[in-house]
């Protein structure tokens, strides 16, 4: 069959990544059903078909998963480490159901190729807990300790795919994201995640001011751009590798870093304050991509400073938009009370 006549599910195409992914989806010439319990919230889909549907519900699983090829499921109810943190209960109903409905549809419906979004979240606390950390391997996901809540439930969600291949034939193929960050994200509202977070908070502040920083700020990760993790999403569901795969950057920073290049490009002289109550995450994370590079014949090519520019600098156009339509709210509004007098 050509590309152009193949018929894919994006689920979670209301989010980030799932946006992202849509758009790349229609470039390469597929026929493209977007799913999510709403639209993206920074700009139109390019999605053939969008509907709001809630994937908790059998029901809607099982008409998302009508008449489609391949289904890429990225739904899920999550956020930065502040929300997963105090959400665990809600996090672990939400994606069980999600993802226990969204496989046995597709497996119902007879689509042949299933991807789904894990993430390094299920890598063992034991072996996060350094700065210098030792870049995770995808066999290091064993013994199980991974992030509670969350992390349990993507390792959970990674076996069922296993199991669906094993039982049924069902081509599952699972990627674990690492901090996949970039435009048209979440940079505000309790959910958004690190480099956003870093972003709006620098953009919000004059030259010398102090923003907050979570924990010592010592903590590391890698960070991957939002164009090379759709690229990896994309030739991963091409690929014939039916084990889990990591896909990120492996160059490691530590958010004290991070704040100090994301100052540089918005050329502003910046101070660190550091909440030592609030949740840092595990102590180090990166990401080996020695088996990426073998099955992919690929690897992340943009840089960290190259994407943090072009993320503080959309996020930075956002906040500087909104203001001007609050501001011109805030002069309409006295004037149209005064005329309704
Ligand atoms: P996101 O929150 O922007 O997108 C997830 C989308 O799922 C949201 O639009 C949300 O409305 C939708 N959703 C939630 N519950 C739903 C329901 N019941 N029915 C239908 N839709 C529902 O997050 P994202 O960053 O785009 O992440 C996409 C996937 O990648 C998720 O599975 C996430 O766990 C995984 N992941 C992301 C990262 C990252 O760094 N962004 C890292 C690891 C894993």
């Amino acid at each position: 069959m050509g590309e152009t006549q193949t018929r894919v599910l994006v689920t979670g195409a209301g989010g980030f990544i799932g946006h992202h992914l849509t758009s790349y989806l229609k470039r390469h010439g597929y026929w493209v059903r977007g799913v999510d319990l709403k639209f993206p919230e920074y700009e139109a889909t390019q999605a053939d078909e969008f509907e709001i549907l809630d994937l908790r519900r059998w029901e809607s699983t099982l008409a998302a998963t009508r008449d489609v090829h391949h289904v890429y499921n990225l739904a899920a109810n999550m956020g930065g480490i502040g929300f997963i943190e105090h959400n665990k209960a809600t996090i672990m109903h939400d994606n069980v159901l999600i993802n226990t409905h969204m496989i046995e549809a597709a497996r119902q419906n007879g689509v042949n190729r299933y991807l789904y979004t894990s993430s390094a979240c299920i890598y063992p606390g034991y072996r996060q807990s350094s700065t210098e950390v030792v870049p995770l391997k995808e066999e290091d996901a064993y013994p199980a300790d991974p992030e509670d809540g969350y992390g349990w439930e993507k390792l959970y969600s990674e076996r069922q795919c296993r199991h669906y291949w094993e039982d049924y034939s069902l081509e599952t193929r699972v990627v674990r994201f690492h901090n996949i960050f970039g435009p048209l994200g979440t940079y505000d509202g309790g959910r958004e995640k690190s480099p956003a977070a870093i972003c709006r908070k620098i953009a919000l502040a004059s030259d010398g001011d102090e923003i907050e920083v979570w924990g010592d700020g010592e903590q590391t990760r890698s960070y991957c751009y939002i164009d090379d993790c759709v690229e990896g999403i994309y030739r991963l569901m091409r690929s014939d590798y039916r084990e889990p795969l990591n896909l990120g950057q492996d160059r490691l920073i530590s958010i004290n870093s991070l704040v100090a290049m994301v100052a540089e490009i918005a050329a502003k002289r910046i101070r660190r304050r550091h909440n030592l109550t609030a949740p840092p995450g595990v102590r180090g994370r990166n990401s080996d991509n020695t088996r990426l590079r073998q099955v992919l014949g690929w690897e992340p090519e943009v840089t960290l400073e190259e994407g943090m520019r072009r993320t503080y600098h959309w996020i930075a156009e956002q906040l500087a938009e909104r203001s001007a339509a609050e501001a011109a709210a805030s002069t309409i509004e006295p004037q149209l009370r005064r005329a309704a007098v």
